[in-house]
């Protein structure tokens, strides 16, 4: 990725929208397989899972299902196999198993590089926040272990925020509005916020469709088995193959957005 190629995407971006410059304020990371490594695990366990309760999902399938609901993964599998959804109570069996054998993982290690590009970002002056799908209850305790001195609680979107879920665009509107709340405790006075004053980083299909449809600026970060055209085919904006990727171009992806 060189600069040229990060102007000319940030030029599409802000003529598609019809906005003159980005100025941006906050970014908005996902977790699993943007901060954590815990994706190899997860597309693990879902496949194991899956052939204990005689169906098939292949590993890299997961990965294509990721940030979709539990029940809404064993559907797809389900009416694919058997030509109709599971029972609620097969759902419940099923999605228990997957999370039984989860916990049994050893902890996801965090993502090479997410550390020091999120030091970088926030010594820029950009806001880092996390919009996520899970809801761990020690999620906090988790990010600020492994992030120390980052991410506020105030200004994070988990499970427990959102009724739909990505690739739902309601987890990064909720995020903007989070982000928006908090500006105006800090300042005192409204602020008036669009989408050109955030990017979204996400490693996921439907992760990246639901950054494009809140009318973000979104990267990919390709940590993954998937073709990178699983992720720019949705939309995205730019892609890198890693977080240590983005993290060395920082720099480069800020000055475009600041010239302009
Ligand atoms: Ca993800």
């Amino acid at each position: 990725m060189n600069k040229n190629q990060i102007g000319l995407a940030i030029r599409k971006y802000l003529e598609d929208k019809g906005v003159e410059r980005m100025e941006l304020k906050a970014a908005m990371f996902d977790m699993d397989g943007v901060l954590f490594d815990s994706m190899k695990n997860h597309a693990k366990c879902w496949h194991e899972t899956m052939a204990h309760f005689g169906l098939d999902l292949p590993e890299w399938e997961a990965y294509m299902h990721e940030g979709r609901t539990g029940a809404g993964t064993i559907n797809i599998v389900s009416i694919r196999q058997r030509g109709c959804e599971a029972t609620e109570d097969e759902i419940e069996r099923i999605y228990r198993y997957k999370s039984e054998l989860f916990n049994q993982c050893p902890k996801a290690e965090r993502m090479p590089g997410a550390y020091e590009l999120l030091v970088k970002v926030k010594t820029s002056g950009v806001v880092p926040m996390v919009v996520t799908g899970s809801g761990q209850m020690t999620l906090l305790d988790r990010l600020n272990r492994n992030f120390p001195d980052i991410f506020r609680e105030e200004l994070m979107v988990t499970a427990f925020d959102v009724k739909y879920g990505k690739p739902n665009p309601e987890p990064y509107l909720m995020g903007m509005e989070k982000y928006g709340k908090w500006r105006e405790r800090c300042d005192g006075k409204s602020a008036a916020l669009s989408p050109a004053h955030f990017i979204v980083v996400e490693n996921a299909p439907l992760g990246v469709q639901a950054g494009v449809a809140a009318g973000v600026f979104t990267i990919a970060v390709n940590t993954g088995p998937l073709p990178d055209d699983a992720l720019l085919s949705q939309g995205a904006n730019l892609l890198f193959h890693s977080m240590q990727e983005f993290c060395d171009e920082w720099e480069n992806v800020l000055g475009e957005f600041n010239s302009f």
